[in-house]
């Protein structure tokens, strides 16, 4: 048989409960018009990935594969391409000159993002990726890499892509 504390414990509890309840009730009611309006995100949302450039313009990424390595989905592939005097895309050794991300693998578990020595790759906020036919969930550097931020003057650049990401 329950004693008087116990008792007393349960019925603060329920009435701090209620109170909860009461509260969200009486809190107004937020609706999201997506998609006629722009979806509100978290910023920490973990969306479509991004990959940066530095403040030269020059990627960040330098293939050391270890975004790969964390994944444990094994979406991420890579093809690394040394830098030359006459080539030069990343402040590395080497730079991603493949990087394919496999999004109908993907889970956004942002192992790949921690793992990353140089902050190259990042979550962005992109969410629109449904699609009926898998071979366009495989995203490129192309689809995912920042523009050149305005101003920044690459030391070497002979090859660059020109992309937006998503
Ligand atoms: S978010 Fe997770 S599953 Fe997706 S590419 Fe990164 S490590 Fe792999
Ligand atoms: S995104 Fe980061 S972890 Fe992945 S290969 Fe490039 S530098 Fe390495």
């Amino acid at each position: 048989m329950a004693n008087l504390g116990e008792v007393i414990d349960a019925a603060s509890a329920v009435v701090k409960g209620m109170g909860v309840t009461l509260k969200e009730m009486m809190a107004p009611t937020v609706t999201e018009n997506y998609p006629d309006e722009p979806a509100k995100l978290q910023e920490r949302y973990r969306g479509v990935h991004e990959l940066q450039r530095d403040e030269n313009g020059m990627e960040k990424c330098v293939a050391c594969f270890l975004c790969a390595a964390a994944c444990p989905s094994n979406c991420i592939y890579i093809e690394a391409a040394e830098n030359t005097e006459q080539v030069r895309i990343s402040g590395g050794e080497r730079y991603a000159k493949v990087y394919n991300i496999d999004y109908s693998r993907c889970i956004f578990c942002g192992y790949c993002v921690e793992a990353c020595p140089t902050d190259a790759i990042t979550h962005g906020h992109g969410f629109e990726i449904a699609s009926y036919n898998t071979s366009t969930l495989i995203y490129r550097k192309e689809d995912m890499l920042v523009k050149i931020p305005e101003g920044a003057k690459p030391p070497v650049i002979t090859e660059h892509v020109e992309a937006g990401a998503h």
